[in-house]
């Protein structure tokens, strides 16, 4: 399973699949991309191989951030409904993760009652407990910190707001992640091999760190919300 996410000037759906594409080695039932531009958040996804979802994939499309994932089914059997990413119930929050929420029976039934869930994942609870705390008044920011505050177990995530042209949101707990950096540009990968393809500069996350990243800018805070100052280190793959 994997993830990847690009924001910058560029198309972001080949950048995207070729990321997937290099994460194929770690094995995986589905897999899905969102990318957004002005007009809104376009989902494809697949149960099957990565071959599959790029023929399903819009070419018409032009978008210049997106985040896109290979899922080793854990909780919910391989399918489309199951298929990352997920969407919260209006569709503001688009997500994908890697790892599993060991609470999440618990989260639903104390925050989620009034939400109609469309899978069987334990994923699915992450982003609908961000909307439900966006609808409570808070930003997407905090909502997501606090979702992560609450989340028990592991995960690697990427989440992005329909109304919010700038940032990928990101989140880190015992699974890989790393964000690589660019010039005009900033990615996502859990794996430097993945966006090689586009840049050597990474940046490594620690457990229970929280990021926002812009195509100029990679703000890393914790829980608290303290921000965290990393510089990134050159990756040095033969490829
Ligand atoms: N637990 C999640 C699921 O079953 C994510 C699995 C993964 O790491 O790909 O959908």
């Amino acid at each position: 399973c994997g993830i990847v996410g690009y924001i910058g000037c560029k198309d972001s759906k080949d950048i995207l699949l070729k990321g997937l594409e290099r994460l194929e080695y770690r094995g995986y039932d589905s897999a899905g991309i969102a990318v957004k531009n002005n007009a809104g958040v376009y989902v494809f996804k697949e149960k099957g191989r990565i071959a599959d979802l790029r023929k399903i994939v819009d070419s018409t499309v032009d978008a210049n951030m997106g985040i896109g994932h290979t899922r080793w089914a854990t909780h919910g059997v391989p399918s489309f409904e199951n298929a990352h990413p997920h969407q919260s119930e209006s569709a503001r929050f688009t997500l994908v993760h890697n790892g599993v929420i060991e609470n999440y029976e618990q989260l639903k039934s104390e925050y989620l009652q009034d939400t109609p869930l469309k899978s069987d994942t334990d994923t699915e609870v992450i982003v609908q407990l961000v909307e439900v705390f966006v609808k409570e008044g808070l930003s997407t920011e905090v909502a997501f910190r606090k979702t992560l505050q609450l989340l028990m177990g592991s995960y690697a995530i990427a989440l992005i707001d329909r109304e919010d042209n700038q940032t990928i949101y990101v989140a880190k707990n015992k699974s890989p992640l790393l964000i690589g950096v660019g010039d005009t540009f900033n990615v996502v990968a859990s794996d430097a091999m993945a966006m090689l393809q586009v840049t050597d500069q990474f940046i490594e996350l620690m457990d229970k760190e929280m990021v926002m990243v812009t195509k100029e800018s990679v703000t890393i805070q914790n829980l608290a919300g303290e921000i965290v100052a990393r510089t990134p280190y050159t990756a040095e793959l033969d490829v």
